[in-house]
């Protein structure tokens, strides 16, 4: 049933690459010639045009380069389920592994009827760069379904999530590979690959999803775990820019975990939330937004929908371009680009969500001065808290939430400096200074192990 590949060849299912998108296997001519940044809003396109700016800056040796830009794995598999009434329906689930050097592959995986191997790479390379930037024995991964779960039951859900899971057996593992939540998944999901991969080892192996519910072995604090490293990263970028949470103003977008955690943890800082928006509409309110009455809306009416209160209502553009201090994209990939980018008005960009800039958006909010902190420093604090989770697995004991939350803010406060130090020594932004340190430490951890083979 699955497609696997490993590198360097290349497979295609369904006349999709598996193995490099479009880009030439000979050496790339970024090292003649910088290759004009280019807005396609391809997310894999945006992380390979800054992992090239990188690799330059590093001098990366020609082979590592290959090796680092090519994912180890792409598994597509089908996903035939039996619907209610009886007929059968076909779904398409991928998963990208696209390093796992520096330990075993961690990753989300997401339902969403837009999902698409590209993305699923860009997304895996993330998780390796964003491992290595935080310092975790990680390598990267992504998965997805390709489905619209608000057309679906629980139990249809459910059936997918089993079937997926039975189909990744010789993917995923608590050594091997190890999937999380993501977009359209939550704890629940996990529970389900918990309980098909442990039925099939005929053991129960909490360690090989993070992410789950406490009772399963899950880490107090994972659920808030990326929206407090948000919190985390904007506190520190504010301070080196001179905004005071106190009095900052806030725009976040996306009101799911990641959005209304840290526009809620922003607000306990003093921090002023005056616009927030979701798939169904955005608010604005220069006096502030009652984040906890707006959590408690979504909670009973599931979206913000027209009609939420105290607030105006504005479009999902004009959410982006609001005249505050802070901007938080909490919600899918390729919102600011090089068609808005001119017109935000936020001094600091804090990425919650993974790609949210188009690497064409990058230059234009350089030259307006805005500051970013990108998505593989900013949202880390998710992956952090996984990782937590799978060590207290492995040692079959249990952290307080204290301490998570202090280790959490260690690792994030570090990792913050780190970035800050390296984009100072090497005079590049935030984002590449990230993708320096995260490509170094990968290349170096390789040059170490060498090539088997
Ligand atoms: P979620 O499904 O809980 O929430 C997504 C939110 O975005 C929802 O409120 C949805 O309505 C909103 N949204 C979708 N399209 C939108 C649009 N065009 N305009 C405005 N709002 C829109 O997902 P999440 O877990 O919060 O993830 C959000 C982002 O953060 C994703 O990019 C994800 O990859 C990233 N991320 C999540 C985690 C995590 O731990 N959950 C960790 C790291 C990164």
């Amino acid at each position: 049933m699955a497609t696997v590949t490993d590198t360097p060849s290349k497979t295609s299912t369904n006349g999709q690459h598996t193995n490099g998108a479009d880009r030439p296997n000979s050496i790339p001519s970024v090292y003649k010639e910088p290759a004009p940044i280019v807005d396609r809003d391809n997310p894999l396109e945006s992380m390979m045009q800054r992992f090239d700016r990188a690799a330059e800056i590093l001098k990366l040796e020609p082979g590592i380069y290959q090796y680092l830009k090519t994912p180890v794995k792409s598994v597509i598999v089908s996903i035939p389920i039996q619907m209610d009434d009886g007929s059968v329906q076909v779904f398409e689930g991928y998963r990208v592994i696209h390093n796992d050097i520096l330990g075993p592959s961690k990753g989300g995986i997401r339902y969403a009827p837009d999902v698409n191997l590209d993305e699923v790479k860009a997304l895996a390379a993330w998780m390796t760069w964003k491992c290595a930037v935080v310092d975790i024995p990680f390598g990267g991964a992504k998965g997805g379904v390709c489905c619209d779960p608000r057309t679906l039951t629980m139990a249809q859900i459910e059936k997918i999530t089993r079937r997926y899971t039975a189909n990744m057996l010789d993917v995923f593992g608590p050594d091997r590979d190890i999937p999380a939540p993501d977009v359209n998944t939550n704890e629940q999901i996990m529970a389900w690959i918990l309980d098909t991969y442990s039925m099939h080892v005929k053991r129960t192996e909490p360690g090989v999803v993070t992410g789950k519910p406490i009772v399963l072995g899950g880490s107090l604090g994972r659920r808030e775990a990326t929206g407090r490293g948000v919190m985390h990263s904007a506190l520190r970028a504010m301070e080196k820019i001179g905004i005071n949470p106190k009095q900052a103003t806030v725009a976040v977008e996306g009101f799911g975990n990641v959005g209304s955690i840290s526009a809620e943890l922003l607000a306990e800082q003093g921090a002023k939330i005056v616009g927030i928006s979701d798939i169904s509409g955005a608010y604005h309110n220069d006096g502030g937004i009652d984040i906890q009455k707006a959590i408690a809306w979504v909670e009973s009416h599931g979206h913000l929908l027209e009609g939420f209160p105290d607030a105006e209502r504005i479009t999902n553009e004009q959410l982006l371009t609001l005249d505050c201090d802070v901007l938080v994209p909490a919600a899918r990939e390729d919102r600011i680009t090089k068609r808005n980018a001119h017109n935000i008005q936020a001094k600091l960009i804090v990425e919650g969500a993974n790609g949210p800039t188009t690497a064409g958006a990058d230059p234009i909010l350089e030259s307006k001065g805005i500051l970013v902190v990108p998505d593989i420093l900013a949202n880390a604090g998710g992956v952090t808290v996984s990782y937590f989770e799978w060590v207290q697995n492995r040692g079959g004991y249990h952290w307080t939430l204290d301490v998570v939350n202090e280790r959490l803010a260690t690792a994030m406060n570090s990792a913050f400096d780190r970035v800050y130090a390296a984009s100072l020594q090497y005079k590049v932004s935030l984002r590449l200074a990230s993708y320096i340190l995260a490509i170094d430490k990968v290349a170096k951890t390789l040059r170490l192990r060498g090539i088997y083979g």
